[in-house]
């Protein structure tokens, strides 16, 4: 079986490995269909705080189930699965209050132990979420989606009274952007490139704004009845945007941070507690994959617009050089880990 290794920083390997037998409450995986995201691409660089080496990679996948440990119930042999690649240790606080996202424990597959890109794996048998009949390139991208989930659960949710801004028009704002669509929110997607712009326009947003051109807080004053939007997502990682979003967001809005980084950047307190803003950090998913399976499956979110390239997993080198090559060119990059 194939398995693409990070082996150690800039080296990725393809190594022939054995596959392994479920023990109790575990199941094998055979996996189809991998996404690349990233973060793979931050342990390959060796700029991932997280991993080690090393480590299969990969955290966004889905296959059927090959094989039962005993005492699984629940799942069969042949269930289309998609893996949940949150590992919580289930008895930390985090945990105890259900958020097992945030455990003080947490093993993300492909990060703190090795992950999905490989033809075979096992996992706990409570991380296999049934897809029904979904198409695996379609159940590969429920864990991105859940990224979305979360930050939107996080920050009560989007609906149709809501106007949204998105900051950041990658992967993870798109995805944001479809979800908070779901109820009729008016959404306005900012970034710094016009074709993912153009892509955010044609997926629905509202309105986009280009920050080298259009000033975003001049801009915002003329939403929401002149309040400004009153749910803000931060998914460009760029700290200056959390201090720009308590200055945008309306009285009572919201904001969801998904960017990581380590850099400071000053807030003022006045404007948080002058409009009484939720600020809310988001990580991964709580338990969501089901709810993101269930907008797939009901046809309210297609994500197979968002998958730009598909590579054959013993090809996995080409698909990270394209992705460091041509970024601008590439969405989703999926690995087909054949039949
Ligand atoms: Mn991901
Ligand atoms: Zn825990």
């Amino acid at each position: 079986m194939t398995a693409v290794v990070v082996e150690k920083p800039h080296q990725l390997t393809l190594r022939e490995t054995a596959p392994e037998e479920p023990r109790a409450g575990e199941v094998r995986v055979r996996v189809r269909r991998a996404g690349i995201c990233g973060s793979d691409i931050h342990i390959l660089h060796g700029t991932n705080p997280f991993a080690k080496y090393p480590r299969v990679i990969g955290h966004e996948f889905a296959g059927e189930i090959e094989a039962l440990g005993d005492g699984v119930s629940g799942l069969a042999v042949g269930d289309r699965v998609v893996v949940d690649p949150v590992v919580a240790c289930g008895h930390c606080y985090p945990c105890r209050v259900g958020r097992p996202n945030v455990c003080a424990n947490l093993e993300v597959m492909g990060v703190h132990r090795d992950g999905g890109f490989r033809s075979r794996l096992v996992v706990p048998a409570a991380n296999a979420i049934p897809v029904g009949a979904l198409p695996f390139d379609v159940a590969a991208m429920a864990e991105p989606f859940s990224i979305a989930a979360n930050v939107l659960e996080r920050t009560g949710g989007a609906h149709a009274a809501d106007t949204v801004l998105i900051y950041g028009a990658g992967m993870i704002g798109l995805t944001v952007l479809l979800a908070a669509r779901l109820e009729g929110a008016r959404c306005i997607v900012a970034d710094i490139d016009d074709a993912r712009l153009a892509r955010a326009k044609e997926i629905g947003a509202a309105r986009v704004l280009n920050v080298r051109r259009d000033n975003v807080p001049e801009a915002m004053k003329s939403e929401n009845d002149g309040l400004g939007p009153s749910l803000v997502i931060e998914a460009a990682g760029a700290p200056h945007l959390i201090d720009e979003a308590t200055r945008v967001a309306s009285p009572a809005g919201r904001i969801g941070l998904l960017g990581f980084t380590a850099e400071p950047t000053p807030i003022v307190q006045q404007e948080i507690v002058k409009k009484e803003l939720t600020i809310a950090g988001s990580r991964l998913n709580r338990h969501l994959l089901p709810r993101v399976v269930d907008w797939f499956a009901s046809g309210r979110i297609d994500p197979s617009a968002l998958v730009t390239q598909v590579f054959a997993a013993r090809d996995a080198k080409d698909a990270f050089a394209l992705i460091d090559r041509d970024p601008g060119s590439t969405m989703k990059v999926q690995l087909d880990f054949g039949d």
